[in-house]
């Protein structure tokens, strides 16, 4: 049976680690030794999500551990249970102050452990959710402008940190209006998910992301991708369209649906803010589709 969540259990005591494994087994459980490798777990790629905390450890303790969790964008969303035999009125107190979700004494009753992982597993799943939908586009399933916009700031920061570059593709459907005109809204609807997903085939990397930028328009952010790489990637997209033959009568320059697209990038010149970028890939765009559509400018 697939395990319910995953959880990092902190405690110094080895024998504390072992109880609450066989307890929580219908999680997916790992353990932290003390206050470092917890942070360290909390930060990896595939973070917990739940942390049942010790307060008692050499070194850093659990308050300590939880101060830094909280003070950290990456992993102060991460709900942390304090496990302690420290179970006066004030500590607790002090715990929940810290931030965390619940605070549970040691010794403790099983099932009330289990009832209280169980109900916090399930208010993170849905806050998940919900910061799934924020940045979702719901009709393509694709990241919508508001993930693109907090991606580019954070990759364009990253990127420039090491002197590398960024391109940007702004892509926008041809005569899209006239396609929902003439096959109707649920056919235009239905078209842009079969866009979406083959211009997201044509972003393979994984540090690329593409955004649904409006209407019938589409972003694609590629960090560490020189002018030249991303004029690669704009005519593959660009191909893989015309590939899908959906047909479109009101597309004056093909039988088909096509799309123009647009490139900007910080490798020629002097290095341009996001906003500038996102300007000029806009610019470059509106040339594609002066010029004649189906193809891209720069
Ligand atoms: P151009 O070639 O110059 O881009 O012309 P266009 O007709 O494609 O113009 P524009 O890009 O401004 O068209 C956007 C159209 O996209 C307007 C609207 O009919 C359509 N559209 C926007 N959002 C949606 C949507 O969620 N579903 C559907 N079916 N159509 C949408
Ligand atoms: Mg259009």
């Amino acid at each position: 049976m697939a395990k319910k969540g995953k959880i990092l259990i902190v405690d110094d005591e080895k024998i504390n680690c072992s109880v609450l494994i066989s307890l929580l087994g219908d999680y997916s459980t790992i353990i932290a030794l003390n206050g470092e490798q917890a942070i360290q777990r909390a930060l990896s790629d595939q973070p917990p999500d739940l942390i049942l905390l010790d307060v008692i450890m050499p070194d850093l303790d659990g308050y300590e551990v939880c101060r830094l969790l909280k003070n950290n964008d990456k992993t102060k969303h991460i709900p942390i249970i304090f496990i302690t035999v420290k179970a006066t009125e004030a500590e607790e107190a002090k715990g929940l102050n810290l931030g965390a979700v619940d605070y549970i004494s040691n010794p403790f009753s099983p099932a009330i452990v289990l009832a209280r992982v169980s109900n916090h597993m399930e208010l993170k799943r849905q806050r998940d959710l919900l910061e799934h939908l924020h940045i979702t586009d719901a009709l393509t399933g694709i990241a919508n402008r508001r993930r693109f916009d907090i991606s580019l700031e954070h990759e364009w920061n990253r990127t420039t940190r090491m002197k590398a570059c960024i391109s940007l593709i702004m892509i926008d459907i041809d005569f899209f209006k006239q396609f929902n005109d003439i096959y109707g809204h649920a056919a235009g609807d239905d078209c842009l998910q079969k866009v979406a997903q083959a211009l997201d085939k044509v972003c393979v990397r994984e540090i690329d992301l593409l955004a649904r930028y409006g209407g019938g328009g589409f972003v694609a952010g590629l960090p560490s991708t020189d002018l030249e790489g991303a004029m690669v990637v704009a005519q593959a997209m660009k191909d893989c369209i015309v590939a899908l033959e959906i047909p479109h009568e009101g597309n004056s320059i093909s039988d088909c649906i096509s799309i123009s697209l647009g490139v900007s990038s910080n490798s020629k010149q002097s290095i341009k803010a996001p906003q500038v970028l996102l300007k000029q890939a806009d610019d470059a765009l509106y040339k594609a589709k002066s010029n004649g559509r189906n193809q891209f400018s720069d």
